[in-house]
Formats: C-alpha cells, sequence, structure tokens
C-alpha cells in the first residue's frame, strides 16, 4: 500500500498515476488526457495494455485473445458511442452450445433445448408450460441453486448448470449469490443467442487495437512491465487511479479476497473450422475443461487454420473472478473502507471493486468515475450499491 504522505503534489510530474492499462485504466486515461488536459502516466505490470480484453496474432496469423473469450454486449447507446470513436464495429451475435451426453443443445436453454433433450416438438407455449411443470417454487430466491431450480427444475439445473459451476467456482450453486447463475436467461422460444442485450458488437480489428486509439494520445505515458509499486517513489504524481486487486493494495490486511483464476490452453487445428458455434459448454464434471472457444467466430477472420482455447478452472493464477458470495461482500466492505479513506486514490474496475462486472459495465463505472472527478456529477453516482453503471450516462 502507498500512504498518502507520497501522494503530494510535486512539480512538473504526471497530474495522474493510473495503474491498470484494461477497460478501467485506459478510459479513465483517454477522458482525463483528452478531455481534462491532464498529463497521465498509466502503469501495467503486464507486458501488452488491454488488461484482460487483450488480443494478438498468434504465430499462425490467426488473432486470439489471450484471456478468454470478451463479447461486446450492451444496453448502454452512450458506452458503444464512446467506445465507437476508437474502433469500427462488426455485428456479431454469440451462439454457445453445450455438450450433454451425445448432443450439443442452445444454451440458454431454449425451445430447441427441450425439444432436443426430451425429444419432443413442444411449440413455444407448451415450452413454457412444461418448464413451469418441471419448475420448483422457492420461498426467497438467494442462492445460483434456487434461481435455476425455481425455473427449471432440478433435472435440467443438473444437465446444464450444476456441474459448469462447481467447475468454474470450485463451489456448489447453492453456495453462491443468485446473481451468478441469473446471468444465464431461460427462454422459451427459438432464440439461441447467448445475450439478450440490445448492442452486440465486436470491435473489428480487435480489442487490443482499440486500446491503441484510446491511449493514442501526447498526454498519455504508457509503461509495461512495470508492477507500481516497484517504480512508485521515483515518480512524481498527484493523484492514483488504482484498477488491480483492492485487497493487494492494501497488502491483505484483513487476509486475501477469494478470486477464481483460469488456465488457457491453445490449440492451432489444419481445417478452417473446429465446431459449429463460437463456444462449446461442457457441464459435465467428467471433463476437466468448462468450456471450448473457437476464435475465428468471434472475429470473423478467415483463415484455412483455426485456433480453439480449453478453459481450466483453478484456485490459483491472475484474479480473474471475484466470487459472489456475502461471506465475501463482507470481506469487501471491510476493503472498501479503507479506500474510502484514501482521497488521493481511485478505486476502479472489476478487480478494485471486487464485482462481477462486463466490459461495458466497467466502462460506464470508469465513465461515471471521470464525471465525478472532473466535476460533472457528484460523487453519490458511483458509491451506491445500487446503481448499475451499464446505465450510468457518459
Ligand atoms: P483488467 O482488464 O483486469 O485490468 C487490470 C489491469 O491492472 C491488468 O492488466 C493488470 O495487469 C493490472 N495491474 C494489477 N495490479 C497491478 C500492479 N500492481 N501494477 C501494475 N499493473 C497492475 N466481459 C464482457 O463484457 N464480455 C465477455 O464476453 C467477457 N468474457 C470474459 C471472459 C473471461 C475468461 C474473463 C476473465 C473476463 C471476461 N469478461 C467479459 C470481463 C472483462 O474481462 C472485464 O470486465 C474487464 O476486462 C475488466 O477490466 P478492468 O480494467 O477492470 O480489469
Ligand atoms: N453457467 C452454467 N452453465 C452454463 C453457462 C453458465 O452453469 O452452460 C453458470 C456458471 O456458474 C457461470 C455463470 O453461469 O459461471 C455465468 O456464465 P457466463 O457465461 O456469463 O460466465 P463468464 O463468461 O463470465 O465466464
Amino acid at each position: 500500500m502507498v500512504s498518502g504522505a507520497f501522494l503530494r503534489k510535486r512539480a512538473r510530474g504526471f497530474d495522474y498515476l493510473i495503474v491498470g492499462a484494461g477497460f478501467a485504466g485506459s478510459v479513465l486515461a483517454e477522458r482525463l488526457a483528452a478531455t481534462a488536459n491532464k498529463r497521465i502516466l498509466l502503469i501495467d505490470r503486464r507486458s501488452h495494455i488491454a488488461g484482460n480484453a487483450y488480443d494478438s496474432y498468434n504465430d499462425d496469423g490467426i488473432l486470439v485473445q489471450r484471456y478468454g473469450p470478451h463479447i461486446f454486449h450492451t444496453n448502454s447507446k452512450q458506452v458503444v458511442d464512446y467506445l465507437g470513436r476508437f474502433t469500427a464495429w462488426r455485428p456479431y451475435q454469440h451462439r454457445v452450445r453445450a455438450a450433454v451426453g451425445d448432443v450439443m443443445l442452445p444454451i440458454p436453454i431454449n425451445r430447441t433445448t427441450i425439444n432436443g433433450l426430451f425429444g419432443l416438438d413442444l411449440s413455444e407455449a407448451e415450452t413454457r408450460e412444461f418448464l413451469q411443470n418441471r419448475a420448483e417454487p422457492v420461498a426467497r430466491i438467494k442462492t445460483s441453486e434456487d434461481v435455476v431450480i425455481s425455473q427449471v427444475g432440478r433435472e435440467l439445473y443438473e444437465a446444464f448448470f450444476r456441474g459448469y459451476t462447481r467447475k468454474h467456482w470450485g463451489l456448489d450453486p447453492s453456495q453462491l449469490d443468485k446473481s451468478v447463475a441469473a446471468r444465464i436467461p431461460v427462454r422459451t422460444n427459438d432464440d439461441d443467442r447467448y445475450f439478450s442485450d440490445t448492442y452486440q458488437l465486436m470491435p473489428r480489428h480487435g480489442f487490443t487495437r482499440l486500446f491503441e486509439n484510446m491511449l493514442d494520445h501526447p498526454n498519455i505515458k504508457v509503461m509495461l512491465n512495470a508492477d507500481y509499486r516497484d517504480v512508485i517513489y521515483e515518480i512524481a504524481y498527484d493523484r492514483m487511479i488504482y484498477t488491480g486487486p483492492v485487497d493487494e493494495f492494501f497488502e491483505f490486511r484483513y487476509g486475501k479476497l477469494p478470486y477464481r483464476s483460469l488456465k488457457f490452453h491453445n490449440e492451432t487445428i489444419d481445417r478452417e473450422q473446429f465446431q459449429p458455434v463460437a463456444t462449446v459448454n461442457y457441464p459435465s464434471e467428467e471433463v476437466p475443461y468448462t468450456r471450448v472457444t473457437e476464435h475465428k467466430h468471434l472475429t470473423g477472420q478467415v483463415h484455412p487454420k483455426t485456433t480453439v482455447t480449453y478453459e481450466f478452472p483453478s484456485a490459483e493464477g491472475d484474479p480473474y473472478y471475484p466470487v459472489p458470495r456475502s461471506d465475501n461482500a463482507e470481506l469487501y466492505a471491510r476493503y472498501r473502507k479503507l479506500a474510502d479513506g484514501e482521497p488521493d486514490v481511485e478505486f476502479v474496475g472489476r478487480l478494485a471493486t471486487y464485482r462481477y462486472y462486463n466490459m461495458d459495465q466497467v466502462v460506464a463505472q470508469a465513465l461515471a468515475t471521470y464525471a465525478r472527478i472532473s466535476g460533472v456529477r457528484k460523487r453519490q453516482m458511483v458509491k451506491s450499491p445500487v446503481c448499475d453503471p451499464a446505465r450510468a450516462e457518459v
């Protein structure tokens, strides 16, 4: 942790030291540099910008996302318009199949899933009735198990959710907040898109190019392969924006906040297409990975070979997922109090605010933070726990 004493104003240094060149840090760097004319030093300990959204061409010339599949989807026109300043878009609707037994069925569960799994030919109304008959009433929906059981019943829960969740999180769905499984809708029609958002797009030339354009400003200096703690005492700056793990900032004073990690295994195959859709989920606990993603579906790239990524969940490794459950929320609340006591540091992003946020929510949170610190908006706007940042105004 860097105490407030070191954050005093120094002559001719940077206005902001921003830790982390992912969406949170890069959006704030861009806004502060381009709109408020601030001088920014953006530091990342990785060898690249773009955080977990980083993509690059592999040895075979295929554009691959290094940290798993990232699909941009949002209901916020403001976020689309803002990011659209730095990229052209390619319309892309993400589709996922779940491998259940010998068949591949659409997930989210929809009419096709039900008919395929049970050998039926139900109409939309009959599918609704079918699911209503299987759904189990739950008095108070608290956990991810409650969410699924109360919508589709135990059999479908076990086929599609239980094993996947146990693998991915190392926890049973009954131990996870309802918000986790609630990310996945249940449908009775044939809509097999993974997301329901109004805007579903991919940056035409990839995420890294979007970040390069965003950070291309004379007021922004980027320093890579550098942990901010190793360089902080050599750099003059006024304020800090921190987007790394919040518990790490405070040197784990109250103990470690749990994060879930993944190991990625890439394979390039000498044929044009590997699987019919971008991602296939493997809910069975007998399969060690959770999903396989074929990158060319996401990017639209045409190439005689194809690269796929297997995701193996892991307790060790880079912190990718905050784990939504009440004891973790309580521990985070204690760190949040410490963060609130740091007047010269802003904590922004998925790891620094310990929230299971998508990219658009992080962008909206960063834009709302910018609005607040530049005086456009009051502090309360982003501090409210019920505020959905993806709905924030830019
Ligand atoms: P990050 O991207 O994690 O950036 C934080 C940066 O801070 C990192 O680059 C890190 O190296 C740096 N850092 C941390 N500590 C230090 C330090 N001490 N010194 C220097 N640098 C430091 N979202 C979607 O919208 N759609 C998707 O399809 C999607 N899929 C996902 C799939 C996976 C497997 C994962 C893990 C996430 C996915 N997300 C998706 C979520 C998305 O990745 C995040 O919402 C977003 O990238 C978070 O941005 P961020 O800036 O908060 O954090
Ligand atoms: N999930 C599941 N089976 C699936 C898809 C999702 O059980 O086929 C659950 C699982 O707990 C997962 C969560 O829903 O972690 C959210 O899924 P999402 O695809 O949004 O996860 P992410 O892309 O963030 O890893």
